[in-house]
């Protein structure tokens, strides 16, 4: 649900609207407060209410509980994910513990196989096949990206060999097309989980106009078709569009699914819009992350303890144009994660039919 603003990004309490504030049509009352920066820059004047995906997400997970239960009083066991992750890429291992830790949480039951980046691919394609026949999993996550050295296609050969059944990460050809045809089967999880925030926190997407950035796979591609199935009307954007800003302006729901740091500044925001972010993008540069994070103290003051900062696709910045805006981080990602929660128990319930 809307909440006004994260307490991570503020330090003093709501201010009276100022006379020059655009309004919110999501929720005026909540949308007001100031951020403490250092003395000599402007402060950000907060206009967006925040989506907190955590709440969420959260949301999503208590609904699970019972489902749970169902599954494992008529199937002997718990729904179950097996995961696999091959080589040792830091992003990819910080994921995979939290997708572990989730699922045990949920009382599900998960798995994971480690593979060696030496890892052929013919081996992990039989650790794909073995998973795909073994029936105590429900659903198969094969964590990406593949170490490079397994070649080029190697992603596309293993999304193309999980069982359709099985496929809770919603990245076969089989998924793609039923997500296309807007048929019964698993959505792509962090697409889903946008839908489900756009849902549950009541923001109008039927006759909007929603412009996604981005067109890959896993998110732009069925980003755009979810909305187009919700009756938005859709315009997808990418490295090719001319004159990304003004499109972007255009949208009413602007999804940002790029990979590049605050690339999506208020110039590519119409006052008002609902703005969805993404990316996540670690910033390891002190350079960058002062250009980025200048008027946000508490950000900069992550970087100086861990090194390092998260930062979405979508430049803080936007957070005084927008109408609702997704944090970054607990915005998107935490949706991701109770999606794959959400599309597991589904998969072990289709077993039950
Ligand atoms: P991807 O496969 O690299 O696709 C990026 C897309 O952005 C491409 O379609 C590309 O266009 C487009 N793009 C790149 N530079 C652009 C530019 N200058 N102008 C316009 N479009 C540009 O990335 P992805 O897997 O979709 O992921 C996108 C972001 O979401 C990443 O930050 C990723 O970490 C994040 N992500 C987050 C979650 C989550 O749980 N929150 C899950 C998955 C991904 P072309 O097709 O023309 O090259």
């Amino acid at each position: 649900m809307p909440r006004s603003l994260s307490a991570a990004h503020l330090m003093l309490p709501p201010m009276p609207r100022q006379t020059n504030a655009r309004p919110s049509p999501w929720n005026p009352e909540e949308a007001h407060a100031r951020i403490r920066v250092p003395s000599g820059l402007e402060e950000p004047y907060v206009t967006a209410t925040l989506l907190d995906g955590k709440a969420v997400a959260k949301d999503i997970r208590d609904e699970l509980g019972a489902r749970v239960t169902n599954v494992l009083e008529r199937l002997g066991r718990p729904p179950a994910l097996a995961i696999v992750l091959v080589g040792d890429d830091p992003a990819s291992e910080v994921y995979v513990r939290n997708k572990l830790k989730t699922a045990e949480d949920a009382g599900m039951g998960v798995n994971l196989d480690r593979l060696p980046s030496s890892t052929s691919l013919a081996a992990l394609l039989g650790v794909v096949d073995r998973l795909n026949k073994d029936p105590k999993y429900d659903g198969i996550l094969v964590q990406s990206p593949l170490p490079k050295s397994l070649g080029a296609d190697a992603e596309q050969r293993v999304f193309d060999m999980i069982d359709p059944g099985k496929d809770v990460d919603g990245f076969s050809p089989i998924s793609a097309g039923r997500v296309s045809q807007n048929r019964e089967g698993f959505a792509p999880c962090t697409p889903a989980g946008v839908i489900e925030l756009l849902v549950r926190t009541k923001t109008p997407i039927e006759g909007k106009h929603a412009v996604v950035i981005g067109r890959s796979d896993i998110v732009g591609k069925p980003m755009a078709a979810l909305l187009l199935h919700k009756n938005a009307t859709v315009t997808i954007c990418h490295s090719r569009t001319r004159d990304l800003p003004a499109m972007a302006r255009t949208a009413d729901i602007l999804v940002a699914a790029i990979g590049r740091p605050a690339f999506v500044t208020p110039d590519f925001v119409k006052p008002g819009a609902v703005v969805v972010d993404v990316g996540i993008n670690s910033v390891t540069s002190a350079e960058e992350a002062k250009r980025i994070f200048a008027r946000y103290p508490e950000r900069l003051a992550v970087f100086g303890k861990k090194g390092s900062v998260l930062v979405g696709d979508v430049h803080p910045d936007v957070a005084e144009k927008a109408g609702a805006l997704t944090p970054v981080p607990g915005g998107v990602g935490p949706l991701t994660i109770a999606m794959l929660m959400a599309n597991t128990v589904r998969a072990a319930e289709l077993r039950l039919r």
